[in-house]
C-alpha cells in the first residue's frame, strides 16, 4: 500500500487536471443526454483508476483508502456519476482480494486492475435490497459448475461492464439464511443477459440495469473463497470500502455545491449589493461550508481506520450517513442561493440536486447506517 505523501500529491494533481480538462467540460451535456462517457472510461483505464485500491503485486496502484477517498471526492465535486464507473468495480475487486483464493486473486485482480474485466456488484433483487438475506437468485451445483437462476436489479455497470460479483443462495434452507449465501465472479456469457436499462432521476450517464440469469453456467473455480456460505461476509467486508467511497462522494458533492453557491452569491446582485452580502445568504453559506468540512473529516477518519486495518463499520457508517445527508442538504441550499436559475439546466446545481439523494440509498440506506452505528456503539461499550 502506498503511503508516500508526495506520491499522493502527484496522483491528486493528475486527477485535478483530468477533472478540469476532460470531465467538467462534458458533464452537463452528457448528463442531460444520459450518454455513456466512453472516452472517459478509456482515460480512467490509463489513469489506473480501475486498479486504484488493488495491490501493486496484482497490477493495481495499491492506493490507501485515504488517497482513494480524496480522488473520489475531487471527481464528485464536479460530477458524481463517473465515479460510479470504477467505485462498484473496486468493491468487486475488494471482495476478491480480501476473500478470494490465491488462484482467484492471480486470475482476476490483474484483469480488474487493467479494466479488461470491468463491472461491479450484484446484490439487490426486485424483492430484496436492505434485507440481503432475502435474495432468491439460486446457484445450484451441476458437476464442476454452478447453474445460476434469478434476477438482479439496479446494478451499476450492468450493461457496459462485462463482469459482476453476484451474491447468490447456494442453500435456500440454511439457518440463519446468510450461511447459505455465496458470491461468484461471473463474466458475461450465455444465460447472463440484460433485462432492461433503468431510467433514473439522476446519476445519469452511468448504466443501471436489471440483469437476468437463466441457467447461467459458472465454474466452481469462480466461487469466491472456494467454499459455499461465505458470500454475505465477503460482501459485508467489501461494503466497508464501498461506504467510505459513498461518503467521499458525499463530501465532494457537499463541497462542490458550496463552491458553486459561493461563486454565484458573489456575482448575483439584488437591492444594490451581491447576495453574498445579505445575511440570510451568508448563514446558508456558512452552514454549507461547515457541513462540507465536517463530512471531509469524517471520511478521513473512516479511511484512516480502514488503512490501519482496524474495524471501521461505525466510522464508515458515520461518514456515509453524515456526508450523504450533507450532499443532499447542500445541494438544496445551493438551489435556494441560485433562486430561479437553480431550476435551469443551464446551471450545474440542478444535477447535484438530482444526484445527491442516491447517496442516502446506495451501499446501505441511511436508516440502515444508523442501525449499524448504534449496534457498534453498544458493542464497543459492552
Ligand atoms: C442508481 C442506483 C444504483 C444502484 N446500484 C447498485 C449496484 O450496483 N448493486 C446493487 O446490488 N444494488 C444497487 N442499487 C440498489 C441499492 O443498493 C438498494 O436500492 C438499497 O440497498 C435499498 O434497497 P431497496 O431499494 O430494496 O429498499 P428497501 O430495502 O425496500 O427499503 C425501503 C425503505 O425501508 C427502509 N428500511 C428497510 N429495512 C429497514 C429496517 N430494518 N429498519 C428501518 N428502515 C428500514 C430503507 O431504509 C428504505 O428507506 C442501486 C440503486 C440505485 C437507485
Amino acid at each position: 500500500m502506498n503511503h508516500d505523501a508526495s506520491v499522493e500529491q502527484q496522483i491528486l494533481a493528475t486527477i485535478d487536471k483530468w477533472v478540469e480538462r476532460e470531465l467538467r467540460p462534458i458533464a452537463r451535456e452528457y448528463d442531460q443526454a444520459d450518454e455513456y462517457p466512453t472516452d472517459l472510461v478509456e482515460q480512467m483505464k490509463e489513469l489506473g483508476l480501475f486498479g486504484a485500491t488493488i495491490s501493486e503485486e496484482y497490477g493495481g496502484l495499491g492506493l490507501s483508502a485515504s488517497t482513494y477517498a480524496r480522488i473520489v471526492s475531487r471527481i464528485c465535486e464536479v460530477w458524481m456519476a463517473p465515479s460510479g464507473i470504477f467505485n462498484s468495480h473496486l468493491i468487486m475487486a475488494s471482495c476478491v482480494e480480501r476473500g478470494g483464493t490465491q488462484a482467484q486473486k492471480e486470475h482476476f485482480l490483474p484483469k480488474f486492475a487493467s479494466g479488461e474485466l470491468r463491472g461491479g456488484i450484484g446484490l439487490t433483487e426486485p424483492d430484496a435490497g436492505s434485507d440481503l438475506q432475502g435474495i432468491r437468485l439460486a446457484a445450484k451445483k451441476d458437476g464442476d459448475d454452478y447453474l445460476l437462476n434469478g434476477t438482479k436489479t439496479w446494478i451499476s455497470n450492468g450493461i457496459k461492464g462485462n463482469c459482476l460479483a453476484v451474491l447468490t443462495k447456494t442453500d435456500p434452507s440454511a439457518s440463519p439464511p446468510h450461511r447459505g449465501m455465496s458470491l461468484f465472479v461471473c463474466e458475461k456469457g450465455d444465460g447472463f443477459s440484460v433485462g432492461k436499462k433503468l431510467k433514473k432521476l439522476g446519476y445519469r450517464s452511468i448504466d443501471s440495469a436489471e440483469l437476468i440469469f437463466e441457467d447461467f453456467r459458472v465454474s466452481a473455480d469462480n466461487l469466491v473463497g472456494g467454499e459455499e456460505g461465505r458470500g454475505f461476509q465477503q460482501v459485508a467486508g467489501g461494503l466497508e470500502l464501498g461506504r467510505i467511497n459513498i461518503a467521499a462522494r458525499g463530501a465532494g458533492m457537499a463541497k462542490g455545491a458550496t463552491k458553486m453557491a459561493l461563486h454565484y452569491a458573489m456575482e448575483r446582485k439584488t437591492f444594490g449589493k451581491a447576495i453574498a452580502e445579505h445575511q440570510a445568504i451568508q448563514l446558508k453559506l456558512a452552514e454549507m461550508s461547515t457541513r462540507a468540512a465536517a463530512a471531509e473529516l469524517l471520511v478521513s477518519q473512516a479511511a484512516a481506520k480502514y488503512d490501519h486495518q482496524e474495524r471501521c463499520d461505525l466510522e464508515a457508517g458515520q461518514a456515509k450517513f453524515f456526508a450523504s445527508e450533507a450532499a443532499v442538504q447542500n445541494s438544496l441550499d445551493a438551489m435556494r442561493v441560485f433562486g430561479g436559475y437553480s431550476y435551469s439546466p443551464e446551471y450545474e446545481i440542478e444535477r447535484f440536486y438530482r444526484d445527491a439523494p442516491l447517496l442516502c440509498i446506495g451501499e446501505g440506506t441511511n436508516e440502515i447506517q444508523r442501525m449499524i452505528i448504534a449496534k457498534q456503539m453498544v458493542a464497543r461499550a459492552s
